[in-house]
C-alpha cells in the first residue's frame, strides 16, 4: 500500500500530455487553451461614448452653456467632421467620437431647441468616454494554459479569433465490470443492480473536459473482459470499475498483466478507494477504481481530475483543498488517509451521514470530501479540517 500522494506522483508519470488541435470559437467553452493568443485588433478601436448625450469640447462644457448641433454619430456610423468651439455632435453610446471632442455631455443634462442645446445640469466630472485600447491593444496576450470560461470565449471573440488552439479533450474509455450490472433502464434479474458509478465518473469526465466512452459491461469471465479491453482502443485513458479486490470474482489485475499491463501500483493507503490499481497497457494509462459507487466517485475526484488537468497541460495538482472549522465532531481515524462525505454549510463541514463506501444518497447530499489525515486524533466542532469541494 502506497500513501495518497505517491499514487498522484505515479498517475502524473502516466499522464501523457494531449497534442493541440485546433477548434472553432463557438465549440472552445470549458476546453484548454494549449498556446497563447495574441488580439487580433485594438478594442475600442477608437475612442467610444459610453453614454447617450452630445459629443463637445470639455472646456466649454459650463452650466448655462449652449451649442450648436452640427451632426450625429451612433453606434457603427460614426460622424467625419470635427466638432469646433459652441459646436456639439449628438452622440450615442458606442459611437466613435468625432475629433475636436473631448466630452460626452449626457442627455440628462441637455435641453434641445431645434438645432440648440442648452446644458442645464452642471455636468460632472466624468468625461464619458472610453479611450481607444482601453479594453485591450493589438498583439495584447491571453495567456495558457488556462480552462476557457465563457467570459474568456466573449474575450477571444472580441479579440477576433474565430479559431482556437485547445489541447484535444482526453478520450476516457469506462469500462465497468460484473456480473451483477445492467445498464440504467435495463430491467435488472433479481440478483443484478444498475451500474451507477459508471454514468457518475462518465458525468465527471465531462466536466472536466474529458469525452467519456461507456463501453459495454465486461462479464466476470476473463473473455469478456479482454473483449471489453479490446474496445478501448484508441482511448486517451482507460479506466475499469470493479473487480479490482482480490477476490475469485476480481480479474482485472490478472487479465490486465496478461493483456501485458506495466503496472505502477496496487493498492493506496486510502479510504474508500483501497483496491486502486493503475499502469500502462500497450502504451495507454490505464487506471482500476474499485468498484463500490462512492469508492470509484471519490478515487474520480482525487486521482483521475488531477490526471485529466495533467493530460490538459494544466499541471500536476492534487484536487483543491480548503482549510475550514468543523460544524461536528469527529471520531479517531484509521491508518488509511480517510475522505468523508460531509456538507458545507456557512463555511464550515459537517459529516454528511453513514460513512459507506455503497451509499450514493449520501454521496447526492454532500458536496464536499472532509480530509482526514492518517491516524488523525478525534475532532472537535471548531477544529480545522481539510475539504476538496464537490461542487
Ligand atoms: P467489485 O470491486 O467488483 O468487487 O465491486 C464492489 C462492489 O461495487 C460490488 O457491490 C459491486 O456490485 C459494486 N459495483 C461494481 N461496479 C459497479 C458499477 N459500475 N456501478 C455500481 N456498482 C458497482
Ligand atoms: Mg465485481
Amino acid at each position: 500500500m502506497i500513501p495518497v500522494s505517491d499514487a498522484l506522483d505515479h498517475l502524473f508519470a502516466l499522464a501523457d500530455l494531449l497534442p493541440v488541435e485546433t477548434v472553432p470559437l463557438r465549440a472552445a467553452a470549458g476546453r484548454v487553451l494549449a498556446e497563447p493568443v495574441t488580439a487580433q485588433r485594438t478594442q475600442p478601436p477608437f475612442p467610444a461614448s459610453s453614454m447617450d448625450g452630445y459629443a463637445l469640447k470639455a472646456v466649454e462644457a459650463d452650466q448655462h452653456a449652449q451649442f450648436k448641433v452640427i451632426g450625429e454619430a451612433a453606434a457603427g456610423h460614426g460622424w467625419d467632421g470635427t466638432v469646433g468651439a459652441g459646436q456639439a455632435v449628438r452622440i450615442f453610446t458606442g459611437a466613435p467620437v468625432p475629433a475636436g471632442a473631448d466630452k460626452v455631455v449626457i442627455q440628462e443634462d441637455v435641453t434641445r431647441t431645434g438645432d440648440v442645446i442648452t446644458i442645464t445640469d452642471a455636468p460632472n466630472a466624468k468625461d464619458n468616454i472610453r479611450p481607444a485600447g482601453v479594453d485591450f491593444e493589438h498583439g495584447s496576450v491571453l495567456d495558457a494554459p488556462r480552462r476557457l470560461s465563457p467570459g474568456d470565449v466573449a474575450l477571444l471573440a472580441s479579440m477576433n479569433i474565430a479559431e482556437v488552439p485547445v489541447r484535444r479533450a482526453p478520450l476516457v474509455a469506462l469500462i465497468s465490470t460484473g456480473d451483477e450490472l445492467v445498464q440504467p433502464g435495463e430491467t435488472p434479474g433479481p440478483d443484478q443492480i444498475i451500474a451507477s458509478n459508471t454514468y457518475g465518473l462518465a458525468a465527471m469526465m465531462t466536466a472536466h473536459g474529458a469525452v467519456p466512452r461507456i463501453l459495454p459491461i465486461a462479464r466476470d469471465t476473463d473473455t469478456s473482459l479482454r473483449t471489453v479491453f479490446s474496445l478501448a482502443a484508441g482511448a486517451d485513458l482507460i479506466v475499469t470499475i470493479g473487480g479490482a479486490s482480490v477476490g475469485d470474482h476480481d480479474l482485472v489485475a490478472g487479465v490486465a498483466a496478461d493483456l501485458g499491463m506495466d503496472q505502477s501500483f496496487y493498492k493506496v493507503a486510502m479510504r474508500p478507494g483501497k483496491p486502486l490499481m493503475a499502469g500502462r497497457l500497450h502504451g495507454v494509462p490505464m487506471v482500476g477504481l474499485p468498484g463500490n459507487p462512492v469508492s470509484a466517485m471519490v478515487c474520480g475526484t482525487v486521482f483521475l481530475q488531477p490526471m485529466l488537468n495533467a493530460m490538459l497541460g494544466l499541471g500536476r495538482h492534487a484536487a483543491l483543498r480548503v482549510q475550514m472549522p468543523l460544524a461536528t465532531s469527529l471520531p479517531a481515524n484509521g491508518p488509511r488517509e480517510h475522505y468523508m462525505r460531509g456538507i458545507v454549510t456557512d463555511g464550515s463541514v459537517a459529516d454528511a451521514g453513514a460513512q459507506d463506501s455503497s451509499l450514493l444518497s449520501v454521496l447526492a447530499r454532500a458536496n464536499a470530501l472532509i480530509v482526514r489525515a492518517p491516524n488523525d486524533p478525534a475532532a472537535a466542532p471548531g477544529d480545522p479540517v481539510d475539504v476538496v469541494l464537490l461542487h
